[in-house]
């Protein structure tokens, strides 16, 4: 993230005092969380919150419950939620939590302990005219719930605002769960237009099968894209004539959410889906799977990336060589914060939109961000990744010129 961001600092001519004033973030808390365990233990769990920066509004950012976290993930993941919100040009600063646990090996009271806990903790910085928490990796709506309710107590007052990702009868919005991999495809459509790709004849192959990925899949092929080729941990999953997304997602969940076994498709090694002849690669898995190791195998006019972070950077410099054009993360999967960020104007207004509404407004938003990224590449000569970086550095510099300092 420092390397892209370093590049685009460069690029865009920002001083050595703003480059200070965007790196550093504005506060960063860890707090120690004693819960009593179902065996009457009490065991004291280390929690953090990092506010990046608070120059466009309010921060946001998931919170992640998982063994390895650490302070230093923490700020940067907190940096990235402050550029792709200011991507999408979304009033949000950004934002990061997360607790040192192992939710897989807690039982529902201790974890939703290990919430209240953790959300009593930061009280004083959570809110929601002043940081909006959401989910992220091991935690989901039902912690949302939890948060928003142990909050609200705190404040004599049920205040749905404080939290997105919530359950839909507790505020949560209509469109959330299916964002990421909506503006996942409306960025392939805009890449896809620029390439001169007709969607119809396109092919594409996707890494993962969650949320981001079934989603981006379903609905490319709604847009008359053949899906080539899906993945899970289980494998990867290939059919030349096409994918039936929708059969392949009824399988998955009766099935206990694995594609192990999926007969419609032959079975092929996951390194072999990033080297298919298709036109489209949407990396939805996890981290750093694009490296220097296999990118000279890609065969793909176009990447766009619906997970976190897929591309090593030494990787993005091959593709770049290669002319293969790459719709960055902090672009590609902002669909997901963009409806978030529509559910606390829901809540704020106290009005609940039509999911019509919601689709049209995030397409809105993704298509505009993306011509808008699309541009600043070619003002600069850069890749879509570097643009991405200094459209929304650009946003936030020029905010905080604006707003001044002490
Ligand atoms: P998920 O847990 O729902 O799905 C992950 C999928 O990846 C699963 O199908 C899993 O089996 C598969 N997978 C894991 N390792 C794999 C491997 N080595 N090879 C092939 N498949 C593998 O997660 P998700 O919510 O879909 O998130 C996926 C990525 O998108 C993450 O990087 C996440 O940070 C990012 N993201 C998610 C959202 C969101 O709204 N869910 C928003 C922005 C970014």
């Amino acid at each position: 993230m420092m390397q892209r961001f370093d590049k685009a600092v460069d690029l865009l001519g920002i001083s050595e005092e703003m480059y200070y004033i965007l790196k550093v973030p504005r506060k960063q808390v860890t707090v120690g969380l004693p819960v009593t365990m179902d065996s009457g233990e009490i065991r004291t769990f280390e929690g953090y919150r990092v506010i990046h920066s608070t120059i466009l509004g309010p921060s946001k950012g998931g919170i992640r419950f998982d063994p390895d976290v650490n302070l230093d993930e923490v700020r940067a993941l907190a940096a990235w939620m402050t550029w792709k919100c200011a991507v999408v040009d979304i009033p949000y600063g950004g934002a990061k939590g997360g607790v040192a646990c192992n939710p897989r090996e807690m039982s529902p009271g201790e974890i939703e302990r290990l919430m209240r806990a953790y959300t009593t903790a930061l009280l004083d910085v959570f809110g929601p005219d002043q940081d909006i928490p959401a989910p992220d990796m091991g935690t989901g709506p039902r912690e949302m719930a939890w948060l928003m309710d142990e909050y609200s107590k705190s404040k004599g007052m049920t205040i749905p605002a404080v939290v997105t990702g919530k359950p839909l009868v507790l505020g949560g919005s209509l469109g959330r769960t299916e964002a990421t991999g909506r503006g996942v495809m409306v960025s392939a459509l805009a890449g896809m237009e620029k390439l001169r790709i007709n969607p119809y004849r396109a092919t594409a192959a996707v890494q993962g099968f969650g949320n981001v990925g079934s989603h981006a899949a379903l609905l490319l092929r709604e847009r008359g894209t053949a899906i080539h080729a899906i993945s899970d941990i289980s494998g990867a999953y290939y059919n030349d004539k096409g994918i039936d997304v929708a059969d392949a997602i009824a399988y998955r969940d009766a099935n206990k959410g694995s594609l192990e076994g999926y007969a419609k498709a032959e079975l092929i090694s996951g390194d072999d889906l990033f080297s298919l002849p298709v036109d489209v690669l949407v990396p939805a898995a996890k981290e750093d799977v694009i490296t220097r190791k296999n990118v000279s195998s890609i065969q793909a006019r176009m990447i766009v990336e619906g997970a976190n972070g897929p591309t090593s950077a030494k990787a993005d410099d091959i593709i770049n060589e290669k002319g293969i054009m790459v719709v960055p993360d902090i672009l590609a999967n902002a669909g997901g914060v963009t409806v978030s960020y529509f559910e606390w104007v829901q809540n704020r207004i106290g009005y609940k939109w039509t999911l019509e509404r919601i689709n049209r407004r995030t397409d809105r938003i993704m298509k505009d961000a993306f011509d808008k990224v699309y541009e600043t590449s070619l003002k600069y000569k850069v890749s879509l990744r570097i643009a991405a970086y200094i459209v929304a550095i650009d946003k936030v510099a020029s905010t905080y010129k604006y707003r001044g300092g002490f």
